[in-house]
């Protein structure tokens, strides 16, 4: 991958790394602000135009933090952030608009120091309410105890914030209080919380290194909603609760403030918090989104927590969308050669940047081949299917007589007539022109990869190898581009 950029002159690099906004189809609203304090505001606006409780929490230490969205909804309260010593601007002036009743201040005086609370009271805040506690465990098991019943409980790591938050918002819609625990034992708050409850089912969130085996097995009726990663918790979770949602919100997962002040809108709106990392989509995520047809996002945090990068990928229609890339022949087998060229070489360069430029937009690309290797076509449309592929893509160069010459795509009525149809033309009517060969149409072709592929297939023609002109296209980096540019536009335009 590194050396075959290397070889890819800067002007093309551009273009392969970044999303054009052109295909915008989703749709992403971003609640912005220039600190953490002014996202949770412009959050709270969004869900809120009166609130008659408000709840203040510590915007830079999460400890006593992770479980308050369950109490948040149940006053439908927004989440404000403060800094422990004092009250951010922002948050007095939003708690000045709101004009609360009550405010509920969440954690010990160390998380919310006593000036706050007065500041707060200052702004004409009649009751101001503290739910403190000695430890996190502490603080979790004082807010359930504000809960009204639940037979359920959810159970988190306290020494990190990712999955606690990431099931916030379902947490939150439905009552249920989030309890923490150490990943090798139970702490005592937790315990008499769950006993004091009456839990007799609960909700575990995370692998087995946030909640171990052994923590597992002492918990009344235990689900687990595991993941290798914090990516993949959120998205477990949203694919077991959400998956008929065609809505999410999106987080930087990496930092609590943004999805803490977020839960209480998600679980107001009933959708999943999913994470990404600042500057592209975790494929975890992408795999969620793509396979809930997920087309609605609220992006939370500014453009250093979630970049315009990401917000592209998210806006993009073949976001999470799994395409087979299969570049044809390989190893022993050269495929046509002619002009200073072999077919199988030219396949694997305009593949690898199909799939570069997918991996960009936000698809979950899975190439046949990524070096020069053998591949049977029985192994190509194999590894498709066990993939879960949403289509495949082969492509191919062409040989005849030295005077043929021009573009043509390939479908098989066999699986997926219509679309594999509609993929071959979406294709064909960019590529031809990408490359300035001539128009030889979309034609029905009895080939094994896209004759056995189940989801919807089409394979590409290039060029001739064989002739002159085609050939010299076929062997220019700038062709090669402009033509993996139309595949991934096709793709694009075919969703
Ligand atoms: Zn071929």
């Amino acid at each position: 991958m590194r050396i075959f950029l290397k070889s890819i002159p800067m002007l093309i690099l551009g273009v392969v790394l970044f999303v054009p906004n052109v295909f915008a189809a989703n749709s992403v609203t971003r609640l912005d602000g220039a600190s953490r304090y002014e996202v949770a505001v412009n959050v709270s606006k969004q869900g809120w135009s009166s609130a008659s409780t408000v709840v203040v929490a510590n915007g830079t230490a999460y400890a006593d933090v992770l479980t308050a969205a369950p109490l948040a909804y149940k006053y439908n309260a927004p989440i404000l952030l403060t800094e422990s010593s004092k009250l951010t601007k922002p948050t007095k002036n939003r708690i000045s608009q709101l004009k609360p009743s009550k405010v509920i201040v969440i954690g010990g005086s160390i998380s919310v120091s006593n000036n706050v609370v007065s500041e707060i009271k200052n702004l004409g805040v009649s009751t101001v309410e503290r739910i403190g506690g000695r430890s996190r465990y502490e603080v979790a098991q004082n807010i359930s105890k504000k809960l009204s019943s639940n037979s359920k409980a959810v159970i988190a790591n306290g020494t990190a914030y990712a999955d606690s938050l990431a099931i916030g918002s379902y947490a939150a819609r439905n009552g249920i209080p989030i309890l923490l625990t150490t990943a090798g034992s139970i702490p005592e708050p937790t315990k008499n919380a769950m006993s004091s409850k009456g839990t007799t089912s609960t909700i575990v969130v995370g692998g087995e290194i946030s909640v171990s085996k052994s923590v597992y097995s002492q918990l009344p009726s235990p689900t687990r909603i595991g993941g290798n990663s914090r990516f993949e918790v959120a998205a477990n979770i949203a694919k077991k609760y959400y998956s008929s949602s065609k809505a999410a919100f999106v987080s930087n997962g990496y930092q609590y403030a943004d999805a803490l002040a977020g839960s209480v809108l998600a679980a107001k709106q009933n959708r999943p918090m999913l994470f990404t990392d600042a500057g592209s989509l975790p494929t975890a995520t992408r795999a969620v989104i793509g396979s809930n047809s997920k087309n609605t996002f609220t992006v939370l945090g500014g453009t250093i927590s979630v970049t315009t990068n990401v917000v592209n990928q998210l806006k993009n229609v073949i976001v999470g969308k799994k395409v087979f890339v299969d570049a044809g022949h390989g190893g022993y087998d050269s495929g046509a050669v002619g002009n200073g060229l072999k077919e199988k070489d030219v396949n694997l360069a305009v593949a690898k940047i199909v799939n570069s430029k997918l991996s960009a937009g936000g698809a979950i690309p899975v190439m046949a081949r990524s070096t020069d290797v053998f591949l049977e076509l029985s192994e190509r449309v194999a590894k498709a299917k066990s993939n879960n592929a949403n289509l495949f893509v082969s492509i191919h160069a062409n040989s005849a007589s030295p005077a043929a010459t021009g573009t043509e795509t390939y479908y098989y009525t066999k699986y997926e007539a219509d679309n594999s149809k509609r993929l071959a033309t979406e294709i064909q009517n960019r590529l031809y022109k990408a490359l300035n060969t001539q128009n030889r149409g979309v034609k029905i072709g009895n080939f094994h990869v896209i004759r056995e592929s189940t989801m919807p297939s089409s394979l590409v023609e290039l060029a001739f190898i064989s002739n002159v002109n085609d050939a010299s296209k076929l062997k220019s980096a700038l062709y090669q581009e402009k033509a993996a540019q139309a595949i991934y536009e096709g793709i694009i335009g075919y969703y």
